[in-house]
């Protein structure tokens, strides 16, 4: 982080944020006592200790989490998290997450989500590889690729999937890609995947630009983040016609009313350890005034609770669309419908990168690999067809796009619950 990094706090519990959008839906679909019960409790968590030898021959006792939320639409989904941070209520929320975001984009999974507290950037290779392989050991009963299949998160990436694959694939006594997405290309991963996340909030974009009438080749736009989901977003919304004025990242913001060459803030960025810091052509700002510029579309993919009642009142953007999980918390949601903002909410928006690695996960059971442009077709319908259903629920039950989205997941999780009965 540089010298001038600029350290935006979550302000809310995102566990809170979560539950109280869930308990708006649960009331307009009239969901009984006993299932709104079933649906907010997670299956299954599990907490485990992890030995592992340092490499200065110490033993140190790291803690491992894994929450499954619902697995009546399939087996859980969900990333695995390295961070100080980590804890079993953090990823309790993230487990619901994902089962809500399976559920409103199409895809037969469930919800799941792991954790390790540790601090990834303080290990080294060899001990970050011996912690995931003591993480996949004490997993082996919960992980399956018919059961519960992780992915990368904040602090893990493809290196540790091809870890955990390959432990899992040793315990099992046969070669199974299918137990993790998220791999490197040539052990298995999903060409298009990079790019998902960011190609899927490209395609929400568009889709509900059209339901405004909003004509893309005169309209602007702010990213807030610059990471794999705001930097690929931004290029792909640019692409669209749309003047990107706003970019940012964890050393601020940076403002070009004329336009700002998103090309040249990837080089630029790839070039400089991956920060925009002292990137040319623009007026530095901060990352809460970004949020704030008069652009028609503003696109936070940066982290959690970004808008919140202490500065929903001055966004002057017509439509958000949340490239990040949470970056609208919950008490902006009021002030915002009323200001007649419209917001794509994260469970819709940034379904794009869990909607490729279903297509992963489906590659690896099938052993044959699509093209990039049959992933990209296929994701794209997907997510339109997804933005279609959660705007026709909005118009049905006279509520916002993020209630509309919950009410389509909880009442798929629900239906499917009660048919397959058993309670
Ligand atoms: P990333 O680590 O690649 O990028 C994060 C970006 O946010 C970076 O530009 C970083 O500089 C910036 N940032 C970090 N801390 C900041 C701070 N305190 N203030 C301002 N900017 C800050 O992460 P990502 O994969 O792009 O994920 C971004 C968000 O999108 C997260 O909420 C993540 O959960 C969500 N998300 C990611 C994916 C995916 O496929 N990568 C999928 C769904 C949702």
């Amino acid at each position: 982080m540089s010298a001038t990094a600029e350290i935006i706090k979550p302000a809310e519990n995102p566990f809170d944020s979560m539950m109280s959008r869930f308990d708006v839906a649960a009331k307009l679909l009239n969901l009984s006592e006993g299932l709104y019960n079933v649906l907010k409790s997670p299956a299954k968590q599990v907490i485990v200790s992890l030995p592992v030898t340092m490499d200065d021959g110490r033993i140190e006792v790291f803690e491992g989490f894994r929450v499954v939320h619902n697995i009546n639409l399939g087996p859980a989904k969900g990333g695995i998290r390295y961070s100080m941070d980590v804890h079993l209520d953090e990823v309790k929320a993230l487990a619901a997450w994902m089962t809500w975001k399976c559920a409103v984009s199409n895809i037969p999974f469930g919800g799941g989500k792991g954790g390790i507290k540790c601090d990834p950037r303080k290990m080294s290779v060899g001990e970050l590889e011996r912690l995931t392989r003591a993480y996949t050991r004490a997993m082996i009963d919960v992980f399956g690729p018919e059961k519960d299949i992780p992915a990368p998160d904040m602090g893990t990436g493809p290196r540790e999937m091809a870890w955990l694959m390959d432990q899992y694939s040793k315990l099992v006594g046969y070669s199974s890609p299918a137990v993790v997405t998220g791999k490197p290309l040539v052990m298995g991963g999903s060409k298009g995947r990079v790019e998902a996340t960011g190609r899927g909030v490209m395609v929400a974009t568009r889709s509900a630009m059209l339901k405004m009438g909003l004509n893309p080749f005169k309209s602007t736009c702010a990213v807030q983040g610059f990471g794999n989901v705001g930097s690929i977003s931004a290029k792909l919304i640019e692409q669209q016609g749309l003047k990107i004025v706003a970019i940012s990242d964890v050393t601020g913001g940076y403002y070009n009313p004329n336009g700002i060459n998103v090309a040249e803030a990837i080089a630029y960025s790839q070039a400089h350890a991956n920060q925009l810091e002292g990137f040319p052509g623009a007026e530095k700002i901060s990352n809460a005034q970004l949020l704030e510029l008069d652009v028609d579309v503003l696109v936070p993919a940066a982290m959690e609770d970004q808008i919140t009642k202490h500065n929903a009142a001055n966004i002057k953007a017509k439509l958000i669309v949340e490239g990040a999980n949470g970056p609208v918390a919950a008490s902006a949601d009021d002030i915002l419908n009323e200001k007649g903002v419209m917001v794509v909410p994260d469970i819709l928006a940034n379904a794009g990168g869990v909607t490729v690695s279903y297509f992963e996960w489906v590659q690896n059971r099938l052993g044959y690999f699509w093209t990039e442009e049959r992933v990209n077709r296929r994701a794209d319908r997907n997510m339109k067809e997804a933005f279609e259903t959660v705007y026709q629920t909005s118009l049905k039950y006279n509520c916002n796009l993020r209630i509309a989205a919950y009410i389509v997941a909880i009442d798929k999780v629900a239906q499917v619950t009660q048919l397959r009965g058993g309670i």
